[in-house]
């Protein structure tokens, strides 16, 4: 299979399973939801939206995708982002005041993840280029020579000239991890101020609902098995969250000589981590846990459960690379695995 085919496979999946179950609606008299899919921020983006407002609510929530993923996209060059990265070593840019806010919120969080996040992560990113180019390792030579300039500690930020420096050639921000979160955040704004009341949005496994099914039965998810493109490895409603995200070593990969390689890399060591291959997060919005999943990918379940803890009403569910499944405690009874 070509990688354009792979990358499309791998996603299209995800975005299948990872679903809002409208089977079990209930009644034939269940009212139809506006739905529409688009493909941004390399990911499928699916948006489920039911009663009045929904599909101006609808396209305003994907204005919103298209409008941060223009200005976080690294493979477009002519985006902020990679202006920004075009400008390490050398000077300042210029940015929207919404890539100030997802870089001091990487940053934030950074901070507290213990090395395991970095939003300065690009410059591996770039090298591995894992979904974007023919399926590559790169020498440990090449990767040590990287890890240097993956350092959030060096980033600029000024929020009040809302300018980014990159001081060191060659360093790159990636906003991979951060803008679908971001976006579906601001998505939800614009389906709210539509007046929708109920909706789920879907961007490749980071996940928003408003409300509940107008039946008014709560959202009811699978998570895909890392393991089995066709398979579902837990079923959970979103009736105490409103938000699920997952991170996983499935979603964009390749395998070479019986290893496979994925698009979540551990900044420390600048290769992929190895003991989790998928891990959702449930919470509700006020627990701001954007972005811990690919964190807990890195850290694996005995820190990633420790870093939880201080998240309290969030919980998660692991799918180790040896496929044993691990929940944290108040997923008991509450999720079919
Ligand atoms: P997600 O699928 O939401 O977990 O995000 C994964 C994306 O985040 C990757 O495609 C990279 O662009 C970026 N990324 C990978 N590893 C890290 C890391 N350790 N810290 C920050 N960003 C990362
Ligand atoms: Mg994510």
């Amino acid at each position: 299979m070509n990688k354009v085919s792979r990358l499309l496979t791998g996603i299209l999946l995800i975005s299948l399973l990872i679903f809002s179950a409208g089977c079990s609606a209930g009644s034939l008299f269940a009212p139809k939801p506006y739905k529409e899919t688009q493909f941004l921020m390399d990911t499928i983006i699916e948006i489920t939206a039911y009663g009045p407002g929904s599909e101006a609510g609808t396209k305003a929530a994907f204005a919103e995708f298209k409008r941060i993923n223009e200005l976080t996209n690294r493979f477009d060059e002519t985006s902020q982002v990679s202006k920004v990265n075009q400008a390490a070593g050398k000077e300042k840019v210029q940015v929207d005041p919404d890539v100030i806010a997802m870089l001091k919120l990487a940053r934030s969080r950074s901070e507290q993840l213990d090395g395991a996040f970095d939003v300065t992560i690009g410059a591996l990113t770039e090298l591995w280029g894992i979904g974007h180019k023919e399926d590559f390792v790169p020498s440990d030579a090449e990767i040590q020579a990287r890890l240097p300039l993956v350092n959030f500690r060096l980033l600029e930020i000024d929020d009040q000239a809302n300018t980014v420096f990159l001081p060191k050639a060659g360093m790159r921000i990636d906003l991979g991890a951060v803008g679908k979160g971001y976006a579906n955040r601001k998505a939800v704004e614009a389906l709210k101020a539509h007046g929708v009341k109920s909706a789920l949005v879907n961007a490749g496994g980071d996940v928003r609902i408003i409300g509940k099914r107008p039946d008014g039965q709560p959202w009811r998810l699978g998570v895909q098995d890392p393991r089995n493109s066709e398979g579902i490895a837990a079923k959970l409603s979103l009736s105490d969250w409103d938000v699920l995200e997952t991170s996983g070593d499935y979603q964009r990969f390749f395998i070479k000589d019986g290893v496979r390689y994925s698009h979540i890399l551990d900044p420390r060591t600048g290769y992929q981590p190895r003991e989790v291959a998928s891990i959702t997060i449930v919470a509700n919005s006020e627990n701001h846990v954007d972005i811990l999943s690919t964190a807990m990918l890195v850290l694996g379940v005995e820190k990633g459960r420790e870093l939880l803890r201080q998240y309290p009403g969030t919980e998660a569910i692991f799918i180790t690379t040896d496929g044993k499944k691990v929940i944290t405690s108040g997923l008991e009874g509450k999720i079919e695995l």
